[in-house]
Parts: C-alpha cells; structure tokens; sequence
C-alpha cells in the first residue's frame, strides 16, 4: 500500500518552506494576492487548471482521476489576522500589525502539498479532486463568497473534506470526531437608549449605563439557568461602550459580544431569551434597546460515516498516536461549517503544539506558532483520507 506518511515525509522542506513564506508575508482577508499568485503558481505548476478571483481572491483547481467516481472537496484557508507578531521566530511576519497567528499559513502549505501527492497517483484514482483555498476565514465571509461563486457546482462536490492544525493538542495526536464538533457563532450588538443628563441631577436623566449594567449581570442567566446543565452555550459580552465626560450621563450605552452554540434548538432558545432580556431589563430601568444579531457560522458537524473512515486512515498511519473521537472540540467557530452545511463532510484537528519547545500558544495569540512536524502528518492524514474516500 501506499506509504502517505513517507510521502508526505519526502515534501517536508517543500511543505516548511511554503508556510514559512506564508508566514513571512502574511495578508488578511480578502487581500490574499500575494498568497493566492503563489497558490495558483504552484497548482499551474503540476500542469493544473486554475480557477482564480473565486469568491474574491480565492483559488480553486482540479485534479481530475483515471476512473468515474465522486467529487471530493479539500479546502485550506489562506488569510492571518490583524495581530503584532510577537513570536521572534526567524521567519516572523514581515508586514507588522498582520499575523498568521491561527496557522492558516501551514494549512495552505499542507494543501499544496497534498495536491502535489494526488497528482502523483491520479491515474490510481477514480472520481475527481477539487482544491479549495479560501479566503478570509476569520469572520469577513470567505466561505460564503466561495458559496456564492459556485464552488460545490461543475462538478458538484459529493464530500467536503477540511482540517486545522490545533495547538490545543500536542503534535503526533489528532482528533476525528463525529456529530457537533465546533460552535455555531452569532455577533450580538446592542444599543441600550436612556436620556441624557447632568451627573449630579440623575432624576432629570434616564441613565443607560444603569441599565447596561443590569442587562449585562441578567445576561448571565442564560447560561446558568435557561440552557440545560448537559448542553452547551456561550453568551460573553465583550464592548462595552458610554459616555465622554465624567459629569454627563450619557444618551447611549452600546454592548457587542458572542453568543456559541452547537444545538439548533438551544440556539433558538438562547437567541429568544437574549432579546427578552435585553428588552426586559431595558423597560425596566426606563430605557429603550435596539437588538442586532449577525450569524456568523453555523455549527459544526461531522459526518459520522466519513468521521469512521478517516478514523480507519489515522489507526493505519498513526497507529501509535492518540486520536479524541468524540466532540465538541472548541467553543470556537470555522466558516467551513457554511459549506459542510451543504454538503457534509469531515473537518480535522491535527495537533501541533510542543510545550517543551514552547510552541503552545494558543490560537490567536500574538506569540502563536506551531511545531512544523506537524506539518507532514496533516498532509499525509489529508491526502490518505481523500484517497480512501474516493475509492469507496
Ligand atoms: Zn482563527
Ligand atoms: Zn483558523
């Protein structure tokens, strides 16, 4: 049988290479020109089609196999965040103020590295492969846009197949988990309206900062008390926005925050009790609340059947490494989930932390790195689960 593992071993300069020039150059959403010409570059490079400008700047190719069979979707994000990089890493970001700070650097590398593998053995192949690579992926609607532009039609995409390097978990395990496996993430943004006035005349005024406070502490009982003790959410209010001056009570007091969950039904219970409350409260301290709620992904689900093949994939390669079966893996959101809600797939956690090289920040953090051995196991994990799936 084919050896992925020592394969994808084979490309690991190539693979280090790739992510540390992402790493260099990192760009943000919807402005991945430099990323998306070096993707499209090395896929042309394989004698590929590619299709660019998909869903702003993202980039999609085929590789078609010998036989009919179904068409498998492999996705990589290709967009950093807006973070000061604090790593000192030689290969540290170049363009201060933007980070590849979650590893979506490594998962472009990985990607481009697994086309590279199945275009070697496409004549061993049936059906077809499209590679994704996204843009935009941290809240600005890549996916979405991709969505929009077509990319689960001509050929219609069959399985979705995606993974994220997690530093949640230390490098050599992995975690393939069926059912709900990240959260469904919504933005809240509300601005509680009172009235104006002098500090030291608060009768005359209608104070929102009060009634921002309250709704805040009441916010909590959703939680605590609304959602079921073995069920999941998350309501956190992040912003909290009033006033200028010490001695003016101000007009307004606006909140933004998140709300995280994996259950539909929770989901609609918690939205429900949101918008009682916030209104409640409000009514109640003589102020007014406008309620925005922007769904920024669903949740995320995996496919059991595809979960157990992979599962099979990882005991044959890894059989030394741990692998978590069962989710929820994070609170956390993936925009991944919008195309996995259209067609189901599987999205994989590979770990890549190293506490002992003190590669153990967590995502988002500005001294965020991965141990690059990672790197090879994400892509020999990527390109076997692709094979198997397509042969079965
Ligand atoms: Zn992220
Ligand atoms: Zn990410």
């Amino acid at each position: 049988m084919f050896d992925f593992l020592a394969e994808a071993q084979k490309y690991f300069t190539y693979t280090r290479d790739m992510r540390r020039d992402f790493h260099l150059h990192p760009e943000l959403g919807h402005q991945e020109i430099r990323t998306a010409g070096i993707v499209a570059r090395e896929l042309q490079a394989l004698g590929l089609e590619v299709s660019t400008g998909v869903g702003k700047t993202g980039v999609v190719a085929m590789i078609e196999g010998s036989q009919p069979g179904p068409t498998l979707l492999l996705r990589a994000d290709m967009d950093a965040l807006p973070i000061l990089e604090q790593t000192g890493a030689e290969y540290a970001s170049q363009n201060p103020g933007v980070m590849h700070a979650c590893g979506h650097d490594g998962h472009t590398a990985i990607l481009l590295t697994v086309a590279k593998m199945l275009h070697g053995i496409r004549a061993e192949l049936p059906g077809s492969i499209k590679l994704v690579f996204q843009p935009a992926e941290e809240g600005q609607g890549g996916a979405e846009g991709m969505l929009a532009d077509g990319v689960l039609d001509n050929p219609k995409v069959d399985i979705t197949l995606g993974l994220h390097l997690w530093n949640e978990m230390p490098v050599g395990s992995f975690a393939l988990a069926a059912g709900p496996t990240m959260a469904g993430t919504e933005i809240f943004k509300v601005r509680v309206s009172g009235k104006g006035g002098h500090g030291a005349i608060p009768h005359l005024a209608v104070d929102p900062i009060l009634a921002g406070a309250q709704i805040v502490s009441a916010l909590q009982s959703i939680v605590s008390r609304n959602v079921a003790p073995l069920q999941s959410a998350v309501v956190t209010v992040t912003t909290f926005h009033a006033g200028e001056a010490f001695n003016v009570i101000p007009p307004h007091v606006d909140l933004t925050g998140t709300i995280r969950t994996f259950d539909l039904d929770v989901r609609e219970m918690v939205l429900r009790r949101f918008d009682e409350i916030v209104n409640g409260v409000a009514a109640g301290m003589g102020c007014t609340a406008q309620i925005e709620h922007v769904r920024m992904t669903p949740a995320l689900i995996n496919d059991a059947k595809t979960t157990k093949i992979a599962q099979g994939v990882a005991a044959r390669i890894f059989p030394d490494s741990p692998v978590t079966t069962s989710g929820p893996i994070t609170m956390g959101g993936e925009d991944f989930a919008f195309m996995m809600e259209k067609v189901p797939g599987l999205f994989m956690f590979v770990g890549s932390a190293n506490a002992e090289k003190g590669l153990n920040y967590g995502h988002h953090h500005p001294k965020f790195d991965i141990d690059e051995e990672s790197l090879p196991r994400a892509a020999a994990l990527f390109a076997a689960t692709a094979v198997e799936l397509l042969n079965r």
